[in-house]
């Protein structure tokens, strides 16, 4: 049945407060979709900005009663479509739930609002002297809701795990309206399933995500950077392994190539495309003398598989500029073209012959790929560019993405490492699970939302 749309606004009028509700399609436009580039999205009815949970449960309430789609939003930095707002539905955006409810410090915990942002939680923990790892490079605008739904990496994440790992409790508004607690604040506990588990990563498939509690480390030791010039992608690919293989676990691994480093020297003018085709990035933070034989070990490591200069950083001014310049490269490439941006993530002892294959799939089909990774993890970002109204090169980067999905599975990788499958991905997940598999995320769905009003149509197909 067609969603009776003026009913469905006049329903929630009727529940929540005039300036929560956006129906004017100039501002509604704002909120129609994420930073995934070619993911489709549709007119939603309206946009509601939830001030309570209270508000939360009111807009899936109503849209249970409606039938209609409700799509949980962020701040919109998703890059595979997951955000995208939908045919006669509600964006349901939570970026005015921003209040840090408690930092514990005898606990090491955090109770957040899905609305902080990554950074200003990171900020506000390291104040008492503890540390919130997850840090995705949009950490300085993506909210904590987004990075728990989408399950976020980051930079650090080789070391210190990705978002699900510090997740312990949430609140979150059911399919059909309740509004729920699982998980917990204490060390431990095992009560029932894992819904906590369920949820991270669930791309607003399962719940509306209304609060957050993460576990927090004591904050670090400064970490020694550690740069790696490499005159080729593939040998920067390599030295990626042998650092595993030498047994160092670094608390970043990052790869820059020579494309990225381009795009940000024209932007921002760093020099640093003049010195080197592919650039790795190490981090280590084990503290004293350990900590300086392990970053001299990767700097040896780095040398002997071919970079032409590798040095332990002692300004740590110049090292800050060249983590600035890896998370530039994202925004720096987008000023080149459209960017369709890559998540698959591979074992590490494949990083290099699937770089390899991405080149030799670039070249294929004649599209300019530049290449960022968080390469410690086997988590390669190829960016895809092509020039607004190009047609032809678009349907040409469309083939390289999906060459570069079948090579990762070939390579016994998964077709998203940190983004996600939103809408992009979708094709991907149902290549890379069992037909069973896919049926018991279908009978997962159903019992959480029996209408299927959340987040419909992303993830994975309804049927077939
Ligand atoms: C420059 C740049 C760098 C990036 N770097 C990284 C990186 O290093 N690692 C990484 O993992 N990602 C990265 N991303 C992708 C993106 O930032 C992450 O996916 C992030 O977690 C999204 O957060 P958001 O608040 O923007 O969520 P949105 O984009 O608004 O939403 C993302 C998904 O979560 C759902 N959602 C949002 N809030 C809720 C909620 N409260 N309840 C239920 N569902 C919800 C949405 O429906 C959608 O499916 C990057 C993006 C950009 C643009």
């Amino acid at each position: 049945m067609p969603i009776d749309t003026t009913a469905l606004i006049d329903d929630l009028t009727a529940r929540l407060d005039a300036d929560t509700l956006i129906t004017d399609p100039d501002r509604v436009a704002s909120y129609l979709h994420d930073e995934a580039e070619w993911a489709p999205y549709g007119k939603p009815a309206a946009v509601v900005r939830a001030r309570s949970a209270q508000d939360a449960q009111a807009v899936v309430q109503v849209c249970h009663q409606h039938r209609a789609p409700v799509v949980a939003r962020g701040a919109g930095t998703g890059l595979s479509g997951g955000a995208n707002a939908l045919d006669g539905g509600v964006v349901l955006s939570l970026e005015l739930m921003r209040e840090i409810v408690e930092i514990h410090e005898l606990e090491r915990i955090a109770v957040v609002q899905p609305g902080v942002v990554n950074d200003d939680l990171r900020a506000a923990c390291a104040e008492r002297g503890l540390w919130y790892p997850p840090d995705p490079a949009s950490s300085p605008w993506s909210t904590i809701g987004g990075n728990a739904a989408t399950n976020a990496g980051g930079l650090c994440c080789v070391k210190y795990g990705v978002t699900r790992d510090y997740v312990i409790g949430l609140e979150f508004v059911t399919g059909t309206g309740d509004l729920v607690r699982v998980g917990r604040r204490t060390a431990k506990g095992v009560v029932g399933y894992d819904l906590v588990g369920l949820l991270v990563g669930s791309e607003g498939t399962l719940g509306i995500i209304t609060e957050i509690t993460v576990k927090l480390r004591p904050l670090r030791d400064p970490e020694r950077t550690i740069a790696g010039y490499f005159p080729d992608l593939v040998s920067a690919g390599r030295a990626v392994t042998a650092v595993a293989a030498a047994g160092l676990t670094p608390s970043a691994l990052e790869l820059v190539d020579r494309t990225c480093l381009q795009a940000v020297d024209d932007w921002k003018n760093m020099g640093l495309s003049t010195e080197a085709d592919t650039v790795l990035l190490g981090r280590i933070d084990t503290p004293g003398a350990q900590g300086d034989a392990e970053a001299a070990l990767m700097e040896q490591v780095f040398s002997d598989s071919g970079a032409g200069f590798a040095v332990v950083s002692s300004d740590p001014q110049e090292a800050e500029l060249l983590f600035a310049a890896r998370r530039l490269a994202y925004p720096a490439l987008e000023r080149l073209g459209d960017v369709l941006t890559e998540d698959v993530c591979v074992p590490k002892s494949q990083v290099a012959p699937v770089l390899a294959e991405i080149q030799a799939i670039a070249a294929r089909h004649d599209t300019v790929i530049a290449n960022i990774a968080h390469a410690g993890d086997g988590n390669l970002h190829p960016l895809l560019i092509t020039q607004p109204g190009d047609a032809a090169a678009r349907e040409r980067a469309q083939l390289a993405f999906h060459e570069i999905i079948d090579v990762a599975l070939a390579a016994g990788g998964t077709v998203t490492g940190e983004h996600g499958v939103g809408l992009l991905k979708m094709d991907g997940l149902h290549a890379e699970l069992s037909a069973p598999v896919v049926e018991l995320h279908r009978a997962i769905k159903s019992a959480m939302d029996p209408a299927g009003i959340l987040n419909p149509g992303k993830v994975f197909r309804a049927h077939g």
